[in-house]
């Protein structure tokens, strides 16, 4: 009996403000993992993962889509 097997804890993977899209350097709210490259992973910010989201979704990727935080944006500290 085979068990699916997860490299990542189960720990609440969330991106984070140093995670920037691969596009356009905007704040990733999409972590794609791609199955092929040893699990390469792609940032994009919601407006790019729209754009791509058919493509990665075909490719078997794993999407970590975490754009309902886009809305829910702390204060800027800068
Ligand atoms: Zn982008």
């Amino acid at each position: 009996m085979t068990v699916a097997t997860f490299d990542q804890p189960t720990t609440t993977a969330q991106l984070t403000r140093q995670d920037r899209c691969d596009r356009c350097g905007a704040q990733a709210y999409v972590k794609a993992t791609l199955p092929m490259g040893e699990g390469m992973e792609l940032l994009f910010c919601g407006h790019h993962f729209r754009d791509h989201e058919a493509k990665l979704v075909a490719a078997g990727a794993a999407i970590l889509d975490e754009r309902h935080r886009i809305d829910e944006q702390p204060a800027e500290r800068v």
